[in-house]
């Protein structure tokens, strides 16, 4: 008996693997004409600045509108986008769209629209070498001035290929692009590493955050990264914050920027514009500061 029941645990495991296998095929297949089909879409998440409560720039986050699956997770197609030549094409997409919106910003939203807009990076990409020249040509096409781009890369991006990554990173940061270091905390660089990376800003991963308040080491850690960056002229950016709680600490620990639901879900285009629209009202009252004693 022990032995069949054992046969039937592993048909079961067989089949959940050849269904995995199946839809990840199929994924595959369907992602390759996503682009086309126009089911690729971005959402923008704000990023805030702690001390003024201002706007400071929007990461754009992306998303597959599944004609039968509904609205698909980039951590599910991503790495599948990986696998293949997709995901340059994919990225070369939100590079583009991301910018053009941006710039169509500037000109709807005036001094309300966000200084920047942050794109996620994949190794592949980063290490493409016409990467530069995709980069420089789309500020061109949109005359998009290259300080409002943040490109967001990987510790374990840089890591991997150490010589090589930095060497791309520098390039870019010649086209006057700016890079920020996401995820931080949670690869396996060591603090005495940053220094060499060609870097503009630090995302501290929302496990830090999400800590803060239970671990106490935590908060010292945090406020390490945070005098290091300083030293190093770096900008850090919060990920992750969910509760007034977690902002009220990193306020007073003096970060100077943060992005989390607590402010603002990633967003598309439309719900982002009528977020701005009393942006500061909303978010202005959330990262005030109460002054003890006061
Ligand atoms: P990421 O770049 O670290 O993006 C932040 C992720 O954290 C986003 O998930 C965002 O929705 C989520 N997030 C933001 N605030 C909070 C919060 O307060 N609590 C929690 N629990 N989560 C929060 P999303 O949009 O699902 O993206 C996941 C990852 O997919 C991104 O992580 C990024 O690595 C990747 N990704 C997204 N778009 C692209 C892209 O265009 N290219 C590449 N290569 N990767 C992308
Ligand atoms: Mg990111
Ligand atoms: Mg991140
Ligand atoms: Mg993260």
């Amino acid at each position: 008996a022990a032995k069949s029941s054992g046969k039937a645990c592993y048909r079961v495991f067989d089949e959940t693997m050849r269904e995995r296998a199946e839809l990840h095929m199929q994924l595959e297949e369907q992602l390759n004409v996503a682009i086309e089909r126009d089911e690729l879409v971005i959402a923008y998440q704000p990023i805030v600045s702690l001390t003024s409560g201002q706007l400071d720039g929007v990461e754009a986050l992306i998303r597959w509108q599944h004609p039968d699956y509904g609205l698909i997770m980039p951590d599910r197609f991503i790495p599948i986008a990986e696998e293949s030549d997709l995901i340059i094409q994919i990225e070369s997409w939100v590079l583009d769209r991301a910018c053009q919106q941006w710039v169509d910003w500037q000109k709807n939203l005036g001094d309300k629209a966000p200084k920047c807009v942050h794109v996620n990076l994949s190794r592949k990409q980063l290490l493409l070498p016409e990467m530069v020249q995709r980069v420089a040509d789309v500020l061109a096409k949109y005359r998009m001035p290259p300080g409002s781009l943040h490109l967001e890369v990987t510790e374990s991006m840089i890591m991997e290929e150490m010589e090589t990554g930095i060497a791309k990173l520098k390039e870019l940061r010649q086209l006057g692009v700016r890079i920020d270091m996401d995820d931080f905390g949670t690869g396996h660089s060591s603090l005495s590493c940053l220094h060499e990376f060609p870097i503009d800003v630090l995302k501290v991963d929302r496990s830090f955050v999400a800590n803060l308040k239970n671990v106490k080491d935590y908060a010292a850690l945090l406020e390490a990264v945070l005098v290091l960056a300083d030293n190093l002229g770096l900008k850090v950016v919060a990920e992750g914050i969910e509760t007034k709680e977690q902002l009220v600490l990193l306020q007073s620990l003096d970060c100077e920027l943060g992005q989390g639901y607590f402010f603002a879900k990633p967003l598309f285009a439309e719900d982002l514009e009528n977020f701005v629209h009393d942006f500061h009202q909303r978010i202005g009252n959330k990262t005030e500061r109460v002054t003890v004693g006061g």
